[in-house]
């Protein structure tokens, strides 16, 4: 994947090195960490049988955009359960998963909240016949995707790995691939604590015991505080004003949910001087530019190979 070294005021004054790598510019449909983590989602899909995939999410989820992408460059069908009510016209990022071929089937709030719930799930499966991925795909195949992308970074090159954690699957993935003791700080967007921690333990003990390869180290942290009032909300003055200012000096945009809090969670940290003068890091890109697609230039490659060719 490409690498971008930052230049910027707030780095060279910590005498910090931050290199970017841009899972953003894989793909204008499939960006970022979805399309790993919908890799082995997909092939699992295939091993047992199913031509059809169900997920879930919001109105402007990223997942639901690269499922239905993913679904239709590799022969699936796909069914995109929705939260809330239909609002026509589709916003583009329904109307770009309608197009690639998905099927949009509408929840109430209430029936949303048992996207976890087992009977419920069955029940779909069941009605739908379909392979069911849950939202954001947030499962051991969606951290598997991940864990690869771990692998494929340079041993012992980088002090610290940052990436952003809206469920914590990647931050999982990424921290039990990493190779060598290299610790990798996942920045939670989410103003509660939830269950992220414990999920993230959950994936990342399974894919080490399953992995020989694997990190073993423990060496995963979540950082909270930077979540700016929540998922999701309205961003205040000064976040914007940020992105704004890095975007122009970085020629690299950023997302309002997830990248561009990242990045301000890092400024905040290396002001703070957390990490010592001299240290490395290295920022994953997680994508998530559907709506600004028209600047990222469009690759022709099947879904296999760009797969293998970046992990
Ligand atoms: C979905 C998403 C995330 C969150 O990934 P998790 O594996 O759920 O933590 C981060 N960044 C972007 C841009 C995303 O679209």
């Amino acid at each position: 994947m490409p690498k971008q070294v930052l230049s910027l005021p707030w780095l060279t004054e910590a005498g910090i090195e931050l290199c970017v790598r841009r899972d953003d510019l894989l793909d204008t449909e499939l960006s970022g960490n979805k399309f790993y983590k919908l890799f082995f989602n997909l092939e699992s899909a295939k091993q047992q049988g199913f031509s059809r995939v169900l997920t879930f999410g919001g109105a402007w989820s990223n997942h639901l955009h690269a499922t239905a992408a993913a679904g239709r460059r590799l022969g699936f069908e796909t069914i995109g359960l929705v939260r809330g009510e239909e609002s026509l016209p589709l916003n583009p990022c329904l109307q770009d998963a309608k197009n690639n071929g998905m099927r949009l089937v509408y929840l109430s709030r209430s029936d949303y909240q048992r996207k976890q719930d087992a009977d419920f799930l069955a029940d779909l499966a069941g009605r739908y016949q379909a392979y069911v991925i849950p939202e954001g795909g947030a499962n051991l195949e969606g951290a598997r995707g991940m864990y690869y992308l771990g692998q494929a970074i340079e041993k012992d090159t980088f002090d610290a790995i940052c990436i952003a954690c809206g469920t914590g699957t990647s931050l999982a993935g990424v921290a039990a691939g990493v190779l060598g003791s290299t610790p990798v700080y996942g920045f939670s967007v989410l103003k509660g604590p939830g269950d992220m921690a414990a999920k993230v333990r959950d994936f990342y003990q399974t894919l080490c015991d399953e992995y020989p390869k694997s990190s073993k180290l423990e060496n995963w942290r979540l950082i909270a505080g930077f979540h700016a009032g929540g998922y999701g909300k309205k961003l205040p003055a000064y976040l914007d004003a940020f992105g704004q200012e890095f975007e122009k000096k970085t020629d690299i945009l950023l997302d309002p949910i997830y990248t561009l809090k990242l990045f301000w969670g890092i400024r905040s940290l290396v002001e703070q001087r957390f990490w010592s003068r001299g240290s490395k890091l290295l920022v994953i890109h997680t994508g998530g530019l559907q709506g600004r697609r028209g600047f990222i230039s469009h690759k022709r490659e099947s879904y296999e190979s760009s797969f293998s060719r970046v992990c």
